[in-house]
């Protein structure tokens, strides 16, 4: 079966893309940045944008084309950091607003990296193992030129794990002459990989929404849960809700949505999908419909799936009192907008999520120095680090009574403006 998809995915202008999302966001931070607004026009541009053919041999001897593409937003304050997304719906637009919105995270953790994204158009479930083998390879040696331990590091995002981390590290090294293991992170531990980076994501989101719940007065514990994505991010963050004693009473992923008010088993329902199940097809839930799903009453909603999730129309009716944002870009501005008067309190993905990115940072950290540290030292320092980034985007937003997103972007883009006025422009 040829599964090429066609060519070039640029919508330029379309209102509701990503990057046009994202350029909505610069404009409500921009009359915040004092006599830094000057440069604001940096971030509404990407530095650079690799657009790539991809060829690949395929099992039944047909050869197949797919379109993949590495966005390196802003490289202001280091290299360019971001995962690396394998699905259908990836456009060169996507791609952008991924990466400006990683230049936010990473200087809103400070961490030291610019922005980047990647991406392939390709749906990797109808590839067999060597087929999606060789896509990450040449997809890797094609991009090859712009990655690099000190230029530009890819981890995992949607449809890549660590085992595409590994193909891309050995491609990388390959070409090079010799192993680098920071060339990405997100990797398997016997490659150099971190303790504690496959639940980071997941992890950063429990704290945050931990934080925040107290900081509107109630606990995690006893608090009812829907999770929107039961993948690596919404999995692992349902399983740390009900440790900590809440009641996971929605999930929903790509096969469909499922409810039970008595609090589903989670833990068993993940290993249930990881081994091919279909999660309305697990014992003990009750499928539902999909606009069932969206009218549950909650404390906490979590959308960990894809962009564009809590639209307008869904900002209007939903049941919840705090979004903890897992996913990138799941609400649409007009959609936070509606939340906010409704006094909904949205903790912005470039927070909430931001776990994973600080751990392949420890990850990248401990490559170079070739010293491992324990699960227990990674787990307090993502600790330390999310909690103060939550504090000081929570100080920012009441300082200049805006929305926490708003707030983030603040602290961020002004990190990455004075990054940007210092280093002056060549020539
Ligand atoms: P994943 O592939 O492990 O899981 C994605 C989940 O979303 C799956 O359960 C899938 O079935 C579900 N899904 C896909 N399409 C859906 C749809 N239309 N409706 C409902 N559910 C749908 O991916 P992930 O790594 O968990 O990433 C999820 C989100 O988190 C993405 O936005 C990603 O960019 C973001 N994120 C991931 C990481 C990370 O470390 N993995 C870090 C930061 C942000």
């Amino acid at each position: 079966m040829n599964t090429s998809t066609p060519g070039l995915s640029y919508v330029p202008n379309n209102p509701q893309s990503p990057w046009q999302m994202y350029l909505q966001q610069v404009d409500r931070v921009t009359p915040h940045l004092g006599h830094l607004a000057r440069w604001s026009e940096t971030l509404k541009r990407c530095k650079r944008v690799l657009a790539v053919d991809i060829p690949i041999n395929k099992d039944d001897g047909t050869v197949a084309h797919y379109e993949g593409f590495r966005a390196q937003h802003n490289l202001s304050r280091g290299p360019g950091k971001g995962g690396v997304r394998f699905h259908p719906d990836v456009s060169i637009d996507e791609v952008m607003a991924l990466s400006a919105w990683m230049t936010v995270k990473n200087a809103a953790l400070n961490l030291p990296y610019g922005g980047a994204k990647g991406g392939v158009r390709v749906d990797p479930k109808l590839l067999t193992r060597g087929e999606l083998e060789r896509l990450t390879r040449r997809y890797t040696s094609e991009i090859g030129l712009i990655i690099g331990p000190d230029k530009d590091i890819p981890a995992p995002d949607v449809n890549t794990n660590d085992q595409i981390m590994a193909w891309m590290m050995d491609t990388y090294s390959m070409n090079v002459g010799a192993t680098a293991t920071g060339v990405v992170t997100g990797k398997p531990i016997a490659l150099g990989g971190s303790l504690g980076r496959r639940e980071a994501t997941g992890r950063g989101v429990y704290i945050a929404a931990r934080e925040t719940a107290r900081s509107l007065g109630f606990d995690i514990a006893g608090s009812r849960i829907v999770v929107q994505g039961f993948g690596n991010v919404g999995g692992i963050a349902a399983k740390l809700f009900k440790a900590a004693g809440a009641k996971i009473i929605g999930l929903q992923d790509a096969s469909g949505s499922v409810a039970n008010e008595g609090g589903i088993d989670v833990d068993a329902a993940f290993d249930f999908v990881a081994l091919g199940g279909k999660l309305t097809e697990f014992k003990g839930v009750t499928p539902i419909t999909e606009g069932e799903f969206w009218a549950l009453k909650s404390d906490i909603f979590v959308p960990a799936a894809l962009e564009n999730q809590l639209t307008e129309a869904r900002a209007k009716t939903i049941s919840t009192r705090l979004v903890v944002e897992g996913a990138n870009g799941p609400t649409t501005p007009a959609a936070d907008d509606i939340l906010h008067d409704r006094n909904i309190i949205v903790v912005p993905d470039v927070i909430a999520n931001a776990g994973g990115v600080t751990v392949s940072y420890f990850e990248w950290v401990q490559d170079f120095s070739s010293f491992f540290w324990t699960e227990a030292e990674i787990n307090d320092r993502l600790e330390r680090i999310m909690v103060e980034a939550l504090k000081a985007v929570v100080a920012a937003s009441e300082k200049h009574k805006v929305s926490l997103r708003t707030a983030a972007f603040i602290i961020a883009c002004t990190r990455v403006l004075a990054a940007r006025e210092l280093r002056g422009l060549y020539p």
